[in-house]
């Protein structure tokens, strides 16, 4: 992850990590605590899901995936994991034998969710994956279809599900607090400053920004209205042809929904200071910036009042309630249908541009 990426993400979380509160997904310690093997040992696992998982309930550090015998060395060191822990790509299938894995974290690039997902499910794991689910919606489909096939549960890493200032504003929507919400506006993004990475490559990344941050508008968007767009207009732009040939730099694009809430947003590797949505209502607003940190999320609403509710870590507590999905076998909050959906919408969004025209959907 480049520092600019990450510092955007970070420093608000820096100010206002409070301690974490134990979350509340379960009244009382469960019988066993899941195992997790993480599947990629990038920036994302190295900052934030490793450290999560520290302040887990329901889940604990298992195993590891990496091609990276260094890697490899440092966690088990860091997080007191053997050999047999530790895995590569390539034997993903010896975890079958492993009974203190449960579930495998996929986070690599978007376009090895499918392979990795679908040997984790294949050695009977539960499998999180990481967002966008997949690049496309065909790859999307058989990395739920190999979960279905093998009887494991798909959960996707929409960590803002869980977000309280987040889940805030969903109530606010949905309880009408400031009226009828008619229309949100949406943006996230940021500088991409390293040249050479996997999210400028298609092959890998499967598109720019708006499948990386993009993802959390469309979101926000269907978390507010809690439904889902019937009509899409995209626009793109382009000021790097180098950077981003092979990806989308910054995409504009408007959803109509079928109560008639329109939402406008943007998702951008060009810029900073674009991680808020607002929305606006019959008798006011309310919204969020930053709305999609890994912590210190807040905002405002129309009559004054702030939103600024302390939030634990967002990684630890998407886990335990996934873990609590599959130990309780309850659907989980971040379910496949959610991932396929989205990669749906998003993959609208290329079209639109593409064909120069809105796409409607029935
Ligand atoms: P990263 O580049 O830091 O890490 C990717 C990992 O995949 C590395 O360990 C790398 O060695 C490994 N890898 C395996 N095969 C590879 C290959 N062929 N090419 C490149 N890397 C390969 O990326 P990241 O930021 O950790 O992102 C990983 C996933 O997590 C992505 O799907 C991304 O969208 C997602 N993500 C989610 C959030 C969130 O807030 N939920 C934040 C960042 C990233």
């Amino acid at each position: 992850m480049t520092n600019s990426r990450r510092s955007f993400l970070v420093q608000s979380a820096a100010i206002a990590a409070t301690p974490l509160v134990a979350n509340s997904v379960f009244a009382q310690a469960p019988a066993r605590k899941l195992g997790v093997a993480i599947c990629g040992l990038g920036s994302l696992s190295t900052n934030q899901i490793a450290p999560a998982l520290l302040k887990t309930q329901n889940c604990r550090l298992a195993g590891i995936v990496t091609g990276t015998p260094s890697k490899a060395e440092a966690w088990q060191k860091k997080y007191g994991l053997t050999a047999k822990q530790t895995y590569t790509y390539d034997n993903m299938h010896l975890m079958a034998k492993d009974k203190n894995i449960d579930i495998v974290y996929v986070v690599t690039p978007n376009a090895l969710h499918l392979p990795h997902a679908a040997a984790a499910a294949a050695a009977g794991k539960h499998v999180f994956c990481e967002k966008p689910l997949e690049i496309n919606s065909e790859r999307a489909q058989q990395l739920a279809d190999a979960c279905s096939k093998a009887g494991v549960t798909l959960g996707v890493g929409y960590r803002l599900q869980f977000e309280p200032n987040n889940q805030e504003c969903v109530r606010l929507a949905r309880e009408k607090v400031l009226g009828d919400v008619k229309v949100i506006d949406a943006n996230f993004g940021f500088a991409m400053a390293d040249p050479n990475q996997w999210r400028l490559k298609r092959d890998l990344a499967g598109g720019g920004a708006l499948l990386d941050v993009g993802v959390y508008c469309l979101q926000t968007a269907r978390m507010l209205t809690g439904e889902d767009p019937i009509w899409i207009s995209a626009a793109e732009t382009k000021t790097d042809l180098v950077k981003f040939k092979e990806v989308d730099e910054t995409i504009a694009w408007t959803m109509k929904f079928p109560s008639g809430v329109i939402s406008n947003c943007v998702s951008t590797y060009a810029a900073n200071g674009l991680a808020g949505f607002r929305a606006a209502t019959t008798r006011g607003w309310f919204g969020l910036d930053p709305a999609y940190f890994y912590g210190g999320n807040r905002g405002k609403r129309s009559d004054g009042t702030e939103i600024n509710m302390p939030a634990p870590d967002q990684f630890a507590t998407e886990l335990d309630e996934f873990a609590e999905s599959i130990m309780q076998k309850k659907p989980t909050k971040v379910s496949a249908e959610m991932g396929i959906s989205d990669v749906k919408y998003l993959m609208a969004i290329y079209e639109s541009i593409r064909k120069g025209r809105p796409v409607t959907f029935a």
